[in-house]
């Protein structure tokens, strides 16, 4: 099973190039009894959202540390710049560690990829435009004999039953994150390892967030009303909903979160110091094409 949540499809990808809206009817339809029960959990690519680590964390009652060391593993989710996570496959093989003969052993809580399957999510984002477009295609693997089975179903409510209306709308701060990274390209510049490591923490690892929001280090710096605070501290959900706030004031400098005024200050010439850079570096790169196209005099 791939995981096609996010990427377009491309020549030798399983999904059918075609892309459609929630008002396409698919057949399709797993069932126990099939012929090829689990084998879409034998050979696994799965990545997962905020959401799906909170859940199955949640599951087995462990830290977000804890799970992200048993059942992950990273990965690039863009050069040289955020990281996502993947389900582990078990040791020295490429089958799921939660398949049982009986099936998935997380059922309730599987991930995202693995409740859309065979169905593609692509999220696309304009670099002019502030939201997202969703659109679906049809995964079709040889192995896959869901396809024959006799039922027919329109993705919104194939979206229905396999609960993704609460895991898409809990996943999209972060994957609004993510689009607005790969759309902005270099004119919001490359991420400091500093923030790189936030967006970490906040987005797979919510217990030391947590840890980090109690901290003298944050309260340094932003200025949380005492409510919010509370809020935030006995809701593991809307820890994490903060958190996209969080990274959207970090790395795009949109600010919904008040920060303190000295902080604010410092902020402030940290931020003209960036754009100076950046218009110097621009400058330099100008002078160097110029160079290239018409030679240096000099030389
Ligand atoms: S989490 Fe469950 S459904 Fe997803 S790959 Fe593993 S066993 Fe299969
Ligand atoms: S029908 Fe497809 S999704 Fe269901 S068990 Fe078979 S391979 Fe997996």
């Amino acid at each position: 099973m791939n995981d096609q949540t996010q990427n377009l499809p491309f020549p030798g990808n399983p999904v059918v190039p075609q892309t459609f809206d929630a008002s396409k009817v698919i057949q399709f339809q797993c069932r126990k009894g099939i012929a090829c029960w689990n084998a879409c959990c034998s050979n696994i690519d799965i990545s997962l959202t905020p959401y799906d680590i909170l859940r199955l964390k949640r599951r087995f009652e462990i830290s977000s540390g804890e799970f992200l060391q048993k059942y992950t593993v990273p990965y690039e989710l863009e050069q040289n710049s955020i990281v996502g996570v993947k389900l582990r496959p078990v040791e020295n093989g490429t089958a799921c560690q939660f398949m049982t003969p009986e099936g998935c052993s997380v059922y309730d809580d599987r991930p995202t990829a693995c409740r859309y399957y065979p169905v593609a999510l692509l999220s696309m984002r304009r670099q002019d435009e502030y939201t997202d477009h969703t659109s679906y295609a049809l995964v079709d693997e040889p192995h896959c004999l869901g396809h024959k089975e006799p039922r027919q179903i329109s993705v919104s409510d194939y979206r229905k039953e396999q609960g993704l209306e609460e895991y898409d709308d809990l996943a999209r701060g972060w994957r609004q994150l993510i689009l607005k990274k790969k759309s902005s390209g270099p004119s919001i510049g490359k991420p400091s390892k500093r923030s790189l490591e936030l967006f970490f923490m906040v987005c797979y690892d919510l217990d030391r967030f947590s840890q980090f929001v109690v901290s003298e280090g944050f309260s340094d710096i932003y200025d949380l009303p005492a409510e919010e605070m509370k809020n935030i501290l006995c809701d593991d959900v809307e820890l994490m909903q903060f958190g996209f706030r969080l990274l959207k004031q970090v790395l795009f400098g949109e600010e919904s979160i008040p920060l303190r005024k000295e902080a604010a200050h410092e902020r402030h010439l940290r931020h003209q110091e960036k754009m100076q850079r950046m218009e110097t570096e621009a400058a330099a790169r100008r002078a160097a094409e110029q160079d290239e196209m018409y030679g240096n005099p000099d030389e």
